[in-house]
């Protein structure tokens, strides 16, 4: 006799899940999710994402219980216990069939490689990316090492297919109750950010119906919303890419052959997202803290710890770098434009090891996401694959100038400049002193001069 159960990891959705539909379809009526605190404290999980996972979990426990669908919720508190764990629990419960999504990290592919050991079978789907990583590659069967030869690979497969809109799990099951354990206790931290498929298809729809049009105009403007903000629901699976085409290819049927408009470079995005996942999968070691490009090993950074700290509480008289920093720390995201100001920022300016800031973002992201953050990191420090070119060092000054001309964004989180004018915001030391008053961290260190530090550095 099969018994089949379905096992929840970052694909936290009931709609376009196909692996948890067909576990469904065989039979499945009980779930189960590992809460593995140890592990997130080893990934540097940030608390806000930890909270808004618990609070997830918590929600669809209640939704698989109208279902009819038990949900274990088992803590497994080290991440190396977890194969153990699986066992025991398969056992106990006499599962013969486990379904899931997989994880392409390095450690998670090692876990399924040792619970398909066991005595269930383990049915492993792709439900977190567009296509299998590791199957659009060059004519030589090599992954791609450029982003755009990728993207023009993966349209060439997909552009004439029309994604299909997940359906919402269906089961013929009895309705059970579910009772919240206590380790899913929430600490308010991720509140604002709702996790209730009603709330958040309405904030999906929202994004298309109002923003997809201009998103290639503001995107890069972080006084506008003019982003998604559906990467944390993205990095924890409550909502997918490939959903997310299907419902633009609703409003606009042939959007893979329309590259040039600005829905498409909201579909670039997810992309690069994929690209990242596919990368990681083809080359383990970028989860190891290893630089894509080995060449650049021979930077040396710097040990700088006032610098570092600087630079994490938002304090380097950089006001754009300094905004986009306790942005982050206030809220636990931050625009993408940012991302790449203050990583750049760190990496070069400062040179400090991306690493390290790496780690600082995914102990503050929302959205932490190993294989797009470091991807970010590394195309920011340019040790990356298709990275900046390490000669391209991101001004701070005009990067401001450029994306928040009027200041709106530097006031709302730097609030020693609110009274500075437009035009002496972007770096403003010269007009404090000028009308006399203290009230900004001093530059610490100079532009040009921590430019030719970066360049020297990494011509080495
Ligand atoms: P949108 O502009 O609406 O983009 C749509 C979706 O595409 C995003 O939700 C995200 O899933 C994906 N995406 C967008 N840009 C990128 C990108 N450059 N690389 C990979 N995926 C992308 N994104 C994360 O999800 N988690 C991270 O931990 C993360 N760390 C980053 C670190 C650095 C240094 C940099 C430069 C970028 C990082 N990004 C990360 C990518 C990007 O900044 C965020 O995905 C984006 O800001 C999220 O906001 P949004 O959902 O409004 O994006």
């Amino acid at each position: 006799m099969s018994k089949v159960l379905f096992w929840f990891r970052r694909d936290l959705r009931l709609a376009s899940n196909q692996a948890l539909q067909d576990a469904v379809n065989n039979g499945a009526s009980e779930a189960l999710f590992f809460v593995c605190e140890k592990q997130w404290q080893i990934h540097k999980t940030s608390e806000i994402q930890i909270d808004l996972l618990k609070r997830r979990i918590d929600y669809l426990g209640g939704k698989l219980a109208e279902l009819g669908i038990k949900l274990h919720v088992v803590d497994a508190v080290d991440f190396k216990q977890l194969p153990l764990k699986f066992n025991e629990f398969i056992t106990l419960h006499g599962f013969t069939h486990v379904y899931a999504n997989r994880e392409y990290e390095v450690n998670e592919l090692n876990r399924d490689a040792q619970c398909s050991e066991f005595d269930a079978e383990l049915r492993l789907y792709d439900g977190d990316v567009l296509c299998q990583p590791g199957s659009v590659v060059t004519k030589s069967g090599e992954m791609f090492k450029v982003f755009t030869p990728f993207k023009k690979a993966w349209l060439s497969e997909f552009s004439q297919r029309t994604f299909p809109l997940g359906k919402y799990l269906h089961t013929s099951f009895t309705p059970t109750k579910w009772q919240s354990p206590d380790i899913l206790k929430s600490d308010g931290q991720s509140e604002k950010w709702p996790v209730d498929d009603n709330t958040l298809s309405q904030v999906v729809e929202l994004f298309l119906e109002s923003k997809l049009n201009d998103y290639s105009e503001y995107r890069d403007i972080p006084s506008i919303k003019g982003t998604s903000g559906l990467s944390p629901y993205l990095a924890l699976g409550f909502i997918c890419a490939t959903d997310l085409i299907a419902r633009i290819q609703q409003r606009i049927p042939d959007i893979l052959l329309r590259t040039k408009t600005s829905a498409f470079v909201y579909i670039n995005e997810l992309l690069w997202r994929e690209f990242y996942r596919h990368l990681m999968y083809v080359f383990p070691k970028l989860c190891k803290g290893k630089n894509f490009n080995e060449k650049y090993d021979a930077v040396i950074w710097l040990d700088d710890e006032t610098a570092f700290t600087a630079w994490c509480e938002g304090n380097t008289g950089y006001p754009i770098v300094d905004a986009a920093m306790r942005q982050l720390n206030q809220t636990g995201w931050m625009h993408n434009r940012l991302r790449m100001i203050v990583a750049s920022f760190l990496t070069k300016h400062l040179l400090i090891d991306w690493r390290k800031g790496e780690a600082y973002f995914m102990n503050k992201l929302i959205d932490g996401d190993l294989a797009a953050n470091n991807g970010g990191w590394q195309w920011a420090a340019s040790t990356g694959c298709d990275a900046q070119p390490y000669f391209r060092i991101f001004n701070p000054i005009t990067q401001s100038e450029k994306f928040d001309p009027d200041g709106t964004f530097i006031r709302k989180y730097v609030h020693e400049l609110e009274w500075v004018p437009a035009k002496y915001i972007h770096f403003p030391h010269d007009y404090i002193r000028a009308v006399g008053k203290q009230c900004y961290i001093l530059p610490i260190v100079e532009h040009k001069e921590a430019r030719a530090r970066a360049l020297d550095a990494f011509k080495v």
